[in-house]
């Protein structure tokens, strides 16, 4: 039981940072009410929902084993049980021709045809160094990865351990595939990470998605859903939070302290007229200049066996690619008639160009866009893909660049009352790094840290 202390503490977004930001503060005993601009909690990790297919599993957040924060969160919330294991097979493409590239066997890589063997013994032999430094490459903590963060991008660190080829083809599509950013635009601790943690991994999603998590850690909060906060300001020692509703007039609140918890140039508007005392140089400097590539999820309904099921199909090579990857899992859906149907669910994700010039547009013109684009990934689907869901994240993933680690470490060592910021931009675009970013952000107004 916690002791209340007659701290009010607003939460401004209701992601997997600020929930966990604001389970530490209500475990403190504050008074907590969140701020969500949409209608649920959940941000970046929120589903969908879409009653006709079996099981409903919406946007395909994946949790893996090696996430130590939400593993203890599953616990403790007793979730096992909503936790749907996948198959971690990944495909490689070069110019639709698919080779399987599995992370756990180490034939695998022996075995993978895009690239010749030296530059396959290279491969292991990288990945076998970085899983020997596992404790100290850790891609979701800046406190240990800001050690490696030596200036040298995924690329170029890359291309020291492979030829160009070999990395383009083994270790870029595994970066730019998961996460839609160049490998010249982020530290090399972000490839590293990826080679140390990944191999003998399970892939998991939440059977009804993975805000799940989200709405756990707010319980206690007053939570404000579709609350926009539109302004913040300082009056003597209040912070005044004036949040807009649709339909309503905006309102406006006092609190002891806040937490800002939405992506960075969200928190940079937000915070511009407050002193610097409460955000110093370097924090606003940091905040202001994150940046993001963001992610446009175009999916379709195939039939069984035009494509592999269960499985991350990734494009290989340098460069830019129309479509960077597509996962495919199976599904049933009923038929007008309500009979079962097993298909494909497949999630197709354009690259970096397509997906800016796609965000916005009328839904049947990204359909009609993205569907021509499978059979760059895999020449031989000849199936036809039926429209299904497109979810749109203009600040899909924060770009951890070269020495931002370290950049990280330090505006965190300074957070404290009466403001403090989470977010995945403090670590990389993952879930587990949320987390950790909120407990952190939490513990510093607390005084846990
Ligand atoms: C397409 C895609 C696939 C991904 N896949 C995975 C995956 O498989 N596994 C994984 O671990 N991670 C994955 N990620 C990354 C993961 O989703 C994010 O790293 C994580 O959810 C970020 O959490 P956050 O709390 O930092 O930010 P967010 O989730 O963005 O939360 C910020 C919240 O602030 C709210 N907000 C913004 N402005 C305001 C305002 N003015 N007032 C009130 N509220 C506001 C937003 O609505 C949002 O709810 C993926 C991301 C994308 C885009």
């Amino acid at each position: 039981m916690s002791t209340r202390t007659g701290k009010r503490t607003a939460v401004i977004g209701g992601g997997m940072a600020g929930t966990a930001a604001a389970k530490k503060l209500i475990a403190s005993g504050r008074d907590v009410v969140i701020y969500e601009s949409a209608d649920g909690l959940g941000g970046r990790a929120r589903s969908w929902k879409r009653p006709e297919i079996e099981p409903q599993v919406g946007i395909n957040l994946m949790y893996v084993s090696f996430y130590s924060q939400m593993t203890r969160l599953i616990k403790e919330y007793a979730l096992e049980n909503e936790l749907m294991k996948l198959s971690s097979d990944i495909y490689i493409s070069d110019h639709g021709q698919a080779v399987p590239l599995s992370p756990d066997s180490a034939l695998s890589p022996l075995t993978y045809r895009h690239v010749g063997l030296r530059d396959r013994l290279r491969f292991l032999r990288t990945t076998v160094n970085q899983v020997r430094n596992k404790s100290r490459i850790d891609f979701f903590d800046p406190i240990k990865a800001a050690q490696l963060d030596d200036g040298l991008s995924a690329a170029e660190w890359g291309y020291q351990q492979m030829s160009r080829r070999g990395f383009d083809y083994m270790l870029r599509p595994q970066v730019e595939g998961f996460w839609n950013f160049a490998s010249e635009d982020v530290s090399s601790v972000h490839a590293r990470g990826l080679l140390a943690w990944m191999g003998g991994s399970g892939f998991y999603v939440f059977r009804d998605g993975m805000q799940i998590i989200t709405e756990r850690n707010a319980r206690g909060a007053d939570v404000r859903l579709a609350h926009e906060v539109t302004d913040v300001r300082m009056t003597g020692t209040e912070l005044e939070v004036t949040a807009g509703r649709a339909g309503g007039d905006p309102v406006t609140e006092s609190f002891d302290e806040l937490v800002l918890a939405t992506p960075a140039p969200i928190a940079a508007k937000l915070t511009a007229s407050l002193p610097a005392e409460v955000v110093g140089d370097e924090t606003r400097q940091f905040l202001e200049s994150q940046r993001y590539e963001p992610a446009l999820s175009v999916s379709f309904l195939v039939d069984v066996g035009t494509l592999p099921s269960e499985a991350h199909i990734v494009a290989g090579g340098p460069g830019d690619q129309p479509l960077r990857n597509m996962i495919t899992y199976p599904r049933t859906v009923r038929d007008e008639q309500g009979r079962p149907v097993d298909k494909l669910l497949v999630f197709a994700y354009p690259g970096r160009e397509n997906t800016r010039r796609l965000l916005g547009l009328p839904q049947e013109e990204q359909f009609a866009a993205v569907a021509p684009l499978l059979k760059t990934l895999w020449s031989d689907f000849s199936g036809e893909a039926e429209p299904f869901q497109i979810a749109e994240r203009p600040y899909g993933f924060p770009i951890p660049a070269p020495g931002r680690y370290r950049q990280a470490v330090r505006v965190m060592e300074q957070q404290g009352s009466p403001v403090v910021f989470a977010g995945d931009y403090f670590n990389s675009p993952t879930t587990e790094a949320a987390l950790l970013s909120g407990f952190r952000a939490g513990d510093a107004l607390t005084g846990a840290r």
